[in-house]
């Protein structure tokens, strides 16, 4: 048949809306989805024609299959594109993959705020306007606790946005002194030369990469500076010939020329991970303790709570970071103060192991080896094609934290016979719970770690269906 005569047994789009089965689709899911879908798959098979792909008996089959085609194509256009995902990478704040997993206790009471009205700026005892902040900051009190002096916090989208506001609250229109070997760049778009532009700060480098001494900031104070700056490195590490003035010294420092010292701490570390022999990740407490005047933190690193940027510190200067109008554009949501408020409560009652990415941090090298070795018996006895062996490698923190340290972890390292690890890592990412897995010399690695115990059956079942 001609190319003609191909394209006259396609039906039009208003003959395919006729088809009862395309109706009762109208009916379920809406006129211009539908439509959409319609329009579609006959814009599909039209492609194919041109092409040549297709001789007359395939188009008089497709077509037969045409209502339950144009409805897959509906579901998957009405489909959520935001999925979850099972993080078998070992990378615990993996920020491809949503950082910190959210607690149960957090979801809950996201839900109990969202779902209806709150006092999120009430006060219930007065009736009259509260500030949305106080529902946190008495608990970021407490946690911190420097019993000698008052903090205050405040809460904004992120800690790109807290660094931001701090700045231009602080120091708009005057210098800022950063050490060279502090000029860092997070996740390619947060870079400290970048923010201090745009806060309206005057970036004042002292010192070199590797040495920087408190001389030197010494030596660049004048009446233009307004503040000094302390960068966590967070995702490198400078080694050998260094050297870096201790906070007390910069704080000693900036207390004789009564100038402010702000600390960007990154990750903000509450749980002492030295409980995991995670060593040199700075504490918040211990930086305010040290007499750093406001520091800023992430809400979805070391903390495991949800997206936040959170600026804790002296309450004098926090009430003029309050003032700055910008605040009020990066301000958050009720939903991310309802789960802060529940992250922190878990901390206050030292539940660390409600927290996940505190309790994957945990989770012991004989638990880890135990689970392993639990789905690899499994995959072994119904995937003969399938080489699974449990073996010794490390996971790590993620999100800039701590990059000189890893934790001790097993991993399922897989082969297959019939798939190269690539592959095989690539199918495990199409199953309909995504699994999330790295390659390492030609085998594919699954970290329990960074898997809950209840996602363990998704990946028997993936494996078993690999191996057919
Ligand atoms: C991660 C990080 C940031 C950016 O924080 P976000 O919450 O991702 O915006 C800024 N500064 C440091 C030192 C960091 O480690």
């Amino acid at each position: 048949m001609s190319q003609s005569g191909l394209f006259r047994l396609l039906p039009s789009l208003d003959e395919l809306l006729r088809l009862p089965a395309i109706e009762a689709l109208v009916q379920r899911e809406g006129r211009s989805a539908t439509v959409a879908a319609g329009r579609a798959v006959l814009e599909q098979l039209r492609t194919e024609i041109t092409a040549g792909e297709l001789d007359e008996a395939q188009i008089r089959s497709r077509l037969d299959d045409l209502p339950p085609t144009v409805e897959q194509r509906l579901r998957q256009s009405l489909a959520f594109s935001l999925r979850p995902v099972i993080n078998a990478t070992g990378v615990i704040l993996h920020t491809n993959l949503g950082r910190a997993p959210l607690s149960r206790a957090a979801l809950e009471h996201m839900a109990e705020v969202s779902l209806g009205y709150s006092n999120l700026e009430f006060n219930l005892s007065s009736g009259e306007r509260g500030q949305r902040d106080v529902h946190v900051g008495r608990l970021f009190a407490k946690l911190l606790n420097t019993a000698e002096r008052e903090v205050s916090t405040i809460i904004v989208n992120n800690n790109a946005a807290a660094v931001l506001l701090a700045l231009n609250s602080l120091a708009e229109g005057g210098e800022v002194l950063v050490s060279r070997g502090e000029l860092v760049e997070i996740g390619g778009s947060f870079r400290i030369p970048d923010v201090m532009a745009k806060s309206g700060a005057v970036l004042r480098e002292v010192g070199t990469t590797n040495r920087t001494r408190i001389a030197d900031y010494e030596s660049a104070i004048s009446d233009r500076t307004r503040l000094l700056l302390r960068v966590h490195r967070s995702n490198f590490q400078i080694v050998g010939f260094t050297e870096q003035p201790s906070l007390e010294e910069l704080v000693a420092l900036a207390r004789k020329h009564n100038i402010p010292v702000m600390e960007d701490l990154g990750s903000g570390e509450i749980f002492d991970l030295r409980n995991v022999g995670v060593r040199g990740e700075p504490m918040v407490a211990d930086s305010l303790r040290a007499g750093v005047d406001v520091v800023t933190y992430s809400g979805d690193k070391l903390l495991g709570g949800p997206q936040a940027g959170i600026i804790s510190g002296d309450p004098a200067l926090l009430a003029k970071v309050r003032a700055n109008p910008l605040f009020r554009a990066l301000r958050v949501e009720k939903m991310f103060y309802a789960a802060l408020e529940a992250t922190l409560l878990a901390y206050l009652r030292e539940d660390y192991d409600s927290i996940p990415a505190l309790r994957m941090m945990r989770f012991s090298e004989d638990e880890l080896e135990r689970r392993a070795n639990q789905i690899a018996d499994r995959v072994r006895a119904n995937c003969p094609n399938l080489l699974v062996e449990v073996a010794e490698s490390r996971s790590v923190l993620g999100g800039g934290a701590a990059p000189g340290s890893t934790l001790p972890t097993r991993v399922l390292a897989v082969k297959s016979a019939s798939h190269n690890a690539d592959e095989l890592c690539a199918r495990l990412r199409q199953w309909e719970m995504p699994i999330i897995a790295r390659v390492e010399e030609g085998r594919v690695l699954l970290d329990l770690r960074t898997v809950e115990p209840e996602q363990e059956e998704a990946i028997v079942a993936a494996l078993e269906s690999m191996s057919k």
